[in-house]
């Protein structure tokens, strides 16, 4: 991926006619040329220290040319291609370090803490939050951990129905290991193309199948991670009494803790039927309702999602034909996977109970444009970048009687924050017994500063989600972004907690400097 751009660049398209005619009329057209190769600062780390690097994990996997290093520099919020796009890879690490096994990463954890470098575990790049963006200041150099050469499946157990993962396995290609097994995962972030399996379980990611795979934290029964002080071998039951669950603090942990060197996750017999139905709601609360009235009673389908009003009129999912019809209520998506016979009770369920709830049915049409526009979003925001219109996303969850409230103070924030003919669309991204997530998407007319524009704007957003009693980020993670409403969620006996645990487990704060712990 190239830093100022997301995924394939065969895969990018410039604007359709129809998009571009709707986004000149409400933005007007600005063309922002990127710089294309943005360079990156000479590196900072002394020949001999790469020399004890090579003879850790081979010479050829410590890398230090300006393409491999501009690669790993930062993550994929709009922020951080903005900054590249302005030439600015000032957080370009020095070196890029490949280990191959548990015990390589090990190594070259502690070969770290003795020469004072900054280690910053890569995935698969896709944070949005700026946890790739480790601090330099009083290290010896930073370095990118970069977990690409670990890509085995390393056990599957049909009886327990459980697949070990190496952490650099990228979404598809775990999905395609697994399915030789007749076996999935069913993880699917709209980053799936590129996110790796340690990043998904560093940061608790969350899926477009969550509701019926469910996320991926739920997932993982058993992880191994490498930290300065040892190493972690966590998990030895489906469920346990015994104490807290310790699993739960690498998971999240966004590499400040350790390294996630494997993870043994539950898996599913791959589905044999996928469909995955479209329905119109008079009204966001009437949907959100409905979606309530599912997962409480033990109905969700695989899929669920609700756009609102505004998201449904905008029709995302399908950028050439992206329009506005105000009179599209509200859409929603439910999709069902599994065998035939599953899905046609679970869908006749669904179908009996919808329409009393006000719901009309669509038919599979809307289902089957969902399916095919699902990973285009992030390439419509570089064409959006490079017409002058600020796109960025961002996500919150809280229990169902919040809603109201959270939905209204997060719209207005970001309205009042970006300023007439910003557009502000919404959906219900996850659905759970007690509550939801809410995901906006924002579209703005480029000020001068569009990172100021966009650091406003989330700061209005972030202070409405902590009024409303919400999380800052229900699949995001924190990063470096959402630090202080991560104080404020946990207090500060809770970042004592966190700081005892780093404390014990990376003593000379080598990982991910900066990172998550506020
Ligand atoms: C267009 C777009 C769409 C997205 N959609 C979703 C979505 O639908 N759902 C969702 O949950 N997220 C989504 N994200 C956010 C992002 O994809 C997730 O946070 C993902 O889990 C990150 O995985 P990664 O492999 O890219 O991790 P990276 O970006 O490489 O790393 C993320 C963090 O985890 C740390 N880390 C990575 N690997 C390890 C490891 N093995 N051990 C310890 N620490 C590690 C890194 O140091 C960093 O702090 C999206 C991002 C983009 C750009």
């Amino acid at each position: 991926m190239h830093p100022t751009r997301w995924g394939d660049p065969a895969a990018a398209a410039p604007l359709p006619d129809s998009a571009r005619g709707l986004i000149e009329l409400a933005f007007g057209l600005e063309e922002r040329p990127a710089t294309e190769d943005p360079s990156v600062p000479a590196g900072q780390v002394e020949e001999a220290v790469l020399d004890g690097l090579r003879t850790l994990v081979g010479a050829e996997h410590v890398v230090t040319d300006d393409d491999t290093r501009r690669l790993r520099t930062r993550g994929k919020s709009t922020p951080d291609l903005l900054r590249a796009r302005a030439g600015d890879l000032d957080d370009a690490p020095d070196a890029v370090v490949r280990p191959g096994t548990h015990d390589e990463v090990a190594a070259v954890l502690a070969f770290a803490v003795e020469h004072h470098l900054a280690v910053v575990p890569f995935g698969g790049g896709t944070c949005v939050t700026g946890g790739l963006a480790a601090r330099r200041e009083g290290y010896a150099g930073v370095i990118s951990l970069d977990l690409v050469r670990m890509k085995r499946l390393l056990d599957v157990d049909q009886v327990s129905m459980t697949a070990t993962l190496e952490p650099g396995l990228r979404g598809p290609e775990a999905e395609e290991l697994l399915a030789e097994h007749g076996l999935m995962l069913g993880h699917f972030p709209q980053s799936f193309e590129y996110a790796s399996i340690g990043g998904f379980a560093a940061t608790r990611s969350s899926g477009q199948s969550s509701a019926g795979y469910g996320r991926f934290d739920a997932m993982v029964v058993r992880l191994t991670a490498a930290t300065p002080s040892g190493r972690l071998d966590l998990g030895v039951a489906p469920a346990s009494a015994a104490g807290p669950d310790l699993r739960q603090l690498m998971l999240g942990s966004e590499g400040v803790f350790g390294v996630i060197t494997s993870v043994t996750v539950r898996v599913r017999r791959l589905p044999e039927l996928k469909v995955y139905d479209g329905w119109r709601w008079p009204s966001f609360a009437v949907g959100a309702a409905a979606m309530r009235t599912l997962a409480q009673a033990g109905l969700l389908p695989t899929v669920i999602r609700l756009s609102d009003e505004a998201e449904t009129g905008i029709n995302l999912a399908r950028p050439d034909e992206i329009g506005s019809d105000s009179a599209a209520g509200c859409l929603m998506i439910a999709g069902y996977e599994g065998t035939p016979a599953a899905v046609e009770t679970r869908r006749a369920a669904v179908a009996a109970v919808l329409p009393v709830l006000g719901g009309t049915e669509l038919g599979e049409e809307p289902g089957r444009s969902w399916v095919e526009g699902r990973f285009r979003a992030p390439y419509l925001r570089d064409s959006m970048l490079d017409v002058g219109v600020l796109v960025e996303t961002l996500e919150t969850a809280t229990w169902w009687s919040n809603l109201d409230r959270l939905y209204t103070a997060v719209k207005g924030a970001l309205e009042t924050s970006l300023g007439e003919g910003a557009i502000v669309l919404c959906h219900i991204s996850h659905v759970y017994e007690t509550g939801c997530s809410l995901y906006f998407t924002v579209a703005a007319k480029e000020t001068d500063d569009p990172i100021a524009q966009w650091e406003a704007a989330k700061a209005a957003a972030g202070d409405a989600i902590a009024a409303a009693g919400a999380t800052i980020t229900h699949h995001h993670a924190i990063g470096t972004d959402h630090k202080t409403w991560y104080r404020q969620e946990i207090g500060d006996v809770g970042v004592s907690i966190l700081r005892a645990v780093k404390a014990e487990l990376d003593p000379t704060g080598i990982l991910n400097p900066g990172v998550l712990i506020p």
